[in-house]
């Protein structure tokens, strides 16, 4: 077997494959050198250098393993080499450790103004009493988004004797009590912690997660820093919050313009800024030569790699009867995001009619969870890491299979626990996907546009009441359906709207006498 190593990586890395590989070094490979040599090589690995270009994958007629010694694969064409069979890895967890420590190292800049005082003893400066710091003991640390970073810094705050309350809406209760956390919401957290830090993705859900409202609830000694992704934090609204002594101070890795050469926190002194280097250290690096390393030597093996990006490869038969149920199981996995609201535990999955026949089941499955797990985790999450990423979370998945489907040819029959929440949807394959019951009520909803549930008693007025509620807000009923099981008992009501709904608005829905809950999707 033979490996290219396209780009600098740590000799660890190449260490731990020299005995399995004639391992080449060719770090200077121009491409046009890389489009006429790849052919030669079994496997390549790149860090950001090199580009994996879809010219360079169909020159290459032994390659089966692409392998990025780092997080993005940007410059991996991964549709190229899915198209290939070729397997694309990468080492999402080298970083975790480092950048915990740097969120630990900004956090103590901050609150004992270490580079602040830094440049004054620098200028000739020797002003003691200055910079009076805070202790970080007996402290609350508030860390918004409990991933792989988020856990880390868990550890190390707790070590200098520091308080945790975490908000994530998406983790299990069994993983905050294995760390030892308190799990809050998102206001409790900004009202009570000293030291404020954000570990999520930049996602819709997230962008200016903190803005100026939030920073108002924050208290005046609150220190807040961002090691995640540029855009989560309001940078203007930081601004005011810092100039107008709302919170003590920021640190920013991450910035919504990089490098932000026009940015006014510049001009302030309570705010240590780095570039981007949360992640760089040594050690990551050879953690992430390590590890994607180890990912070749399994595929040589015949094993399966645990970092894959793309599909496996799958018969062609198999995969055209499938591929049909893809469309239905995402949009049943896009209602479930919105509709269970959170930390998903158990998520069961059965297949009936003419899909209890079809072997290859657990793909159907995985495209649910893809669709669960994508807008909420950074790591892109694939047909291939989707069960692994989601038992890691600790989700339980059941998958089970009937012949019966309720008069239909195919079902896909779902039921979702999460923290107080249990929720069911069946969804059926026809000319086009459609839910066809939601928690055990017959519906019949195309999975296009906006949509509000709501679960209310059957009385007089209560569905007249949710219509004139959406009205007030200018949004326009395109359809209705009611499913309920007897008169005067609980129903549920489905209403295809023409504009999209706010939380705002669902909440006003919520506050309306007898109506249980409502809740807009998204399809
Ligand atoms: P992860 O996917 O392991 O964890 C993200 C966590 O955020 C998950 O537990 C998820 O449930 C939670 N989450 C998602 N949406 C949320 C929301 N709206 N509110 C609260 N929690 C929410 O990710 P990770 O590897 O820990 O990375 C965290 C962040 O750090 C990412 O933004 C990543 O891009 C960034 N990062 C930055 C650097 C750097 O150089 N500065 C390096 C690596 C990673």
């Amino acid at each position: 077997m033979k490996v290219l190593i396209a780009d600098q990586i740590n000799q660890k890395g190449i260490e731990e494959l020299e005995d399995v590989a004639e391992v080449v070094a060719r770090t200077d490979i121009t491409p046009e050198e890389l489009v006429n040599d790849i052919k030669d090589f079994d496997a390549i690995i790149v860090r950001s250098r090199t580009k994996v270009t879809r010219e360079v994958i169909e020159a290459a007629s032994c390659l089966k393993i692409i392998a990025r010694a780092g997080v993005g694969v940007d410059n991996v064409d991964v549709e190229a080499a899915t198209e290939r069979g070729i397997m694309v890895v990468n080492a999402p967890e080298s970083t975790s450790i480092t950048v915990a420590e740097h969120t630990m190292g900004l956090i103590l800049s901050l609150s004992r103004k270490i580079s602040i005082a830094d440049s004054s003893v620098k200028d000739g400066k020797w002003e003691k009493s200055h910079f009076m710091g805070m202790e970080l003991n007996g402290k609350t640390m508030g860390i918004v988004g409990m991933g792989r970073i988020g856990s880390q810094v868990v550890v190390r705050a707790k070590a200098f004797g520091m308080d945790i309350m975490v908000y994530d809406p998406y983790i299990t209760s069994e993983a905050a009590t294995e760390l030892g956390v308190e799990v809050v919401d998102l206001k409790t957290l900004l009202k009570n912690a000293d030291v404020i830090t954000i570990h999520v993705p930049l996602t819709p859900e997230t962008k200016h997660l903190i803005s100026l409202p939030e920073f108002e609830i924050m208290k005046e000694n609150t220190i807040i820093v961002n090691c995640a992704r540029g855009g989560i934090i309001n940078e203007d609204d930081l601004h005011e919050a810092l100039s107008k002594g709302i919170i003590s101070g920021a640190a920013l890795d991450v910035f919504e313009n990089e490098p932000p050469e026009e940015s006014s926190l510049l001009e302030l002194d309570n705010v240590v800024l780095t570039p981007h280097i949360a992640a760089s250290t040594s050690e990551a690096q050879r953690d992430a030569a390590i590890i994607v390393a180890k990912e070749i030597k399994k595929v040589f093996k015949g094993d399966s790699p645990r970092n894959v990006i793309n599909m496996p490869v799958m018969d062609p038969e198999t995969f055209q009867l499938i591929k049909p149920y893809f469309r239905l199981a995402e949009k049943l996995g896009k209602f479930l995001i919105q509709t269970a609201q959170g930390n998903i535990n158990e998520l069961e999955v059965t297949y009936c009619g003419e899909l209890a026949e079809i072997q290859k089941h657990d793909i159907i499955t995985r495209i649910l969870l893809q669709e669960i797990l994508n807008p909420i985790l950074t790591e892109p999450v694939n047909l291939v890491n989707a069960l692994a990423v989601a038992e890691n979370r600790g989700v339980i998945i059941t998958e089970g299979k009937r012949t019966d489907a309720k008069g239909y040819k195919n079902l896909i029959s779902i039921e979702v626990k999460s923290e107080g929440n249990q929720i069911s949807v069946e969804g059926f394959l026809g000319r086009e996907p459609k839910i066809v019951r939601i928690n055990g009520y017959q519906v019949n909803v195309k999975t296009e546009g906006t949509m509000v549930i709501a679960r209310y008693k059957d009385i007089p007025g209560i569905i007249g009441s949710i219509g004139v509620k959406l009205g007030e807000h200018n949004i326009n009923i395109a359809k209705m359906q009611v499913g309920r099981q007897k008169p005067g008992g609980e129903a549920v009501m489905v209403l295809k709207v023409d504009q999209k709904v706010s939380r705002d608005i669902e909440d006003a829905i919520k506050a309306l006498p007898n109506v249980y809950d409502a809740v807009a999707v998204d399809l």
